[in-house]
């Protein structure tokens, strides 16, 4: 990797002597989204940048993926019609998405695709050069498609290859603990940025870095950190807290997709995994009784077993999948066996699903012709779930023996997980947040709404970084401020910070597993009230416990060394990106919210999912009138620490005239890209 060659300047503050890094702009993280913003960045001549990142080669694109994990963009391929209006209707017809932000991913979604073609990831072609693509869920199109399992890695790896070509400087294990800021309201801007080097906490006062930079890109990833249940590998904690106790909204933050993933290996159970239609169990972990639970809700083998085919390509829970046997039923099966229960759940490969006597054992007889026809075409209509699987996905095989899971000889644990966010933070139509020089892209950028095509969150990465990255060569590639100015301007927050991590490692009765427990506290609460079922009571109850957390955290974290700060400041973090999640939760559900997207809300006035689940299981849907659907919530913490909440109109679809004379004019006379009026 290109080791940092920028200039250092040190800043003495509180006795310590502190390196100072002047540069453009600062790309904090290094997956997808990050390392495309270094490249485009380089190529449209910005020089003075650099990555830091906690850890090169971490995060979610590194190390995340599923049976064939997608990647969206316009339809490149065939005489199916596309166009990128009609694209941008799709991305946005989930709702809570503004259309201008849609109409943008559209539009670049084929510069995008094509500039990760260029770089060597190996989406395939015909031997015309045709990128024939397939349905994905939510696309009524074929736009999806895939290099394999690992795509978002292939894409880093890529993407990675490409920043050591350019030579673009790497600050690795920097984690970044704070956005620093300059003046109020909209003239807020972001200044730099205070890293730790993690390779020299040994020695507390070498650790802390400081960002001299006009812009900041934060491309550090979703929220994982604040999920017990959760398929984001172990790599990805996430940093949101940065960005909101800089001021920075947030919005569509309710929404998140959960699905069924493995669990002691990291990864989700989609596309052929199901569609081979394995056996699920579940055991009670006392006395190791084994039981078929699908079997006590679902009347017939023939709905049972297309819905767990049909599981494959509807993938993230929806309560709209819910009614009448559909394949999100057993997101609920699961989630009840699992977390109300306490049993453990496993998925076998090994065997066909049986009746349990109530019902009649597997057959191909009983499925639904769409399935059967599946399975026929794809030459799997084969003895086993393990047989139809190595005869459709063998690298679906391969990928869990390369991590000791052997699928031919034992069973998967798995359970309802957090995967993704697709609310985050606020962007305008070039990325940049209300804090002016602050650019969130990918997963950290929340420009999707409640639903969205799968593998629209790749392409959404893309799309922004390079919109930043346009922006800042054009509009903010100015030299940073002199050193002099900086120092003024950033002093008393940096003291702080060192105060506080003075703070972190004063006393004598540190309690050694205070970051253990405190991020514990925080993923259970997320996990039991704020993720796949949340119940009106329960979130209140969270919010003040969240809100609890936070006022006390700083008197109760005490680490044993300056080793141990980082992870400090990730349960800082955690604990205030958890109590604004949850505020945004809240307020949804006081505004009258119901179940949408990939969540469910009882409501004792809806409708069972299934006979003889429960009242307590009742539900409904919103009314595409009700208020919530007719616009976005947006949450920040203002200057006087206190939430802010809004509900905005949804932006709709730009109609632009496309008329080329009137466009090429404005691109000579350079009124292309510019600020927001
Ligand atoms: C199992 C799974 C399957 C998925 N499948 C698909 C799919 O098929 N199609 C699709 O479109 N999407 C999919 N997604 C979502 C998609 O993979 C992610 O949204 C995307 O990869 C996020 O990329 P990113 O660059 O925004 O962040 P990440 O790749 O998560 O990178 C974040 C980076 O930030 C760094 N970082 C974080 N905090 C700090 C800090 N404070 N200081 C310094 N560095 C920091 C991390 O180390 C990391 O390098 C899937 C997600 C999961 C979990």
């Amino acid at each position: 990797m290109e080791k940092n060659i920028l200039p250092c300047r040190h800043l003495w503050t509180c006795g310590q002597r502190i390196p100072v890094y002047s540069l453009n702009t600062l790309i904090i993280g290094s997956g997808a989204a990050a390392l495309n913003a270094a490249v485009r960045l380089h190529a449209f001549g910005v020089r003075e940048i650099a990555v830091a990142t906690a850890c090169w080669g971490g995060g979610t694109s590194a190390n995340a993926g599923s049976d064939k994990q997608t990647y969206y963009k316009i339809s490149l391929a065939g005489d199916l019609a596309d166009s990128t209006c009609q694209m941008a209707a799709d991305l946005s017809a989930g709702g809570s998405m503004h259309g201008d932000i849609a109409l943008i991913e559209a539009l670049n979604s084929a510069r995008s695709f094509y500039h990760l073609v260029e770089l060597g990831v190996p989406f395939p072609h015909d031997r015309y050069g045709a990128y024939v693509g397939y349905k994905t869920d939510h696309d009524p199109r074929q736009r999806a498609t895939s290099a394999g399992p690992l795509t978002s890695r292939l894409m880093v790896e890529a993407l990675q290859a490409e920043v050591r070509r350019r030579k673009i400087p790497v600050f690795d294990r920097h984690e970044v603990i704070s956005l620093l800021t300059n003046g109020r309201g909209r003239k807020k801007r972001v200044v730099g940025a205070a890293a730790i080097d993690t390779k020299k906490t040994r020695s507390s006062k070498a650790a802390l870095v400081l960002f001299n930079a006009v812009n900041i890109v934060l491309g550090t990833g979703g929220p994982a950190g604040i999920y017990k249940t959760a398929v984001y590998p172990e790599s990805q904690v996430g940093s949101h807290g940065l960005a909101f106790a800089a001021g920075a909204i947030g919005q569509n933050l309710t929404e998140s997709q959960y699905g069924l993933a493995s669990i002691k290996f990291r990864w989700n159970l989609s596309g052929s995994y199901q569609q081979v239609i394995p056996r699920y169990f579940s055991v009670d972990p006392e006395n190791g009784e084994e039981h078929e639970f699908l079997t006590d809700f679902f009347p017939d083998m023939s709905r049972l077993a297309t819905a767990v085919f049909l599981k494959g390509y509807q993938w993230p829970f929806d309560p709209e999948k819910v009614l009448n046997y559909g394949s999100s039923l057993i997101d609920i099966l699961v989630y009840r066996e699992t977390v109300l229960k306490g049993r453990k759940v496993f998925l076998d490969f090994r065997r066909n699903p049986s009746g349990g006597g109530k019902l009649a054992d597997f057959s191909f007889d009983l499925l639904s012709p769409e399935a059967r026809a599946y399975l026929e075409n794809s030459g799997a209509l084969l003895p086993t779930p393990i047989a139809r699987l190595a005869r459709m996905n063998p690298p679906a095989i391969a990928i869990y023996r390369d991590h000791g899971i052997d699928l031919t000889r034992e069973p998967l644990e798995i359970a309802v997980c957090a995967q993704h966010n697709n609310g985050g933070f606020k962007g305008n139509i070039w990325w940049e947040s209300n804090i002016r020089h602050l650019f969130p892209v990918g997963e950290a950028n929340g420009s999707h709404g409640v639903r969205r095509p799968g593998g629209s969150a790749l392409n959404a990465g893309q799309v922004g970084s390079l919109r930043a990255a346009q922006f800042i060569s054009r509009r903010y590639a100015d030299r940073p401020e002199k050193i002099k100015n900086f120092v003024r301007l950033v002093r008393p927050q940096v003291d702080d910070l060192i105060g506080r991590m003075r703070r972190f490692l004063e006393g004598e009765d540190r309690d050694t597993q205070i970051c253990h427990r405190i991020r514990a506290e925080i993923q259970e609460r997320m996990s039991a009230c704020g993720a796949i079922v949340r119940r009106p009571a329960e979130v209140e109850a969270a919010v003040r416990a969240a809100w609890k957390l936070w006022r006390r955290i700083e008197s109760i974290l005490k680490v044993r060394s300056a080793e141990d700060l980082p992870e400090a400041f990730r349960c800082l973090d955690l604990c205030l990106t958890q109590a604004m999640y949850l505020e945004a939760i809240q307020e949804y559900l006081r505004k009258g919210g119901k179940s949408r997207g990939s969540y469910l809300v009882p409501d004792p006035r809806g409708q069972e999912p299934c006979p003889g689940l429960g009242r307590e299981w009742r539900f409904s849907l919103n009314k595409k009138t009700a208020f919530v659907e007719q616009k976005i919530l947006e949450v920040r913490l203002n200057e006087n620490d206190q939430v802010e909440k809004r509900w905005v109109p949804v932006r709709p679809i730009p109609q632009t005239s496309g008329w080329f004379e009137s466009v090429w004019e404005d691109y000579r006379e350079d009124r292309i890209v510019r600020e927001e009026e």
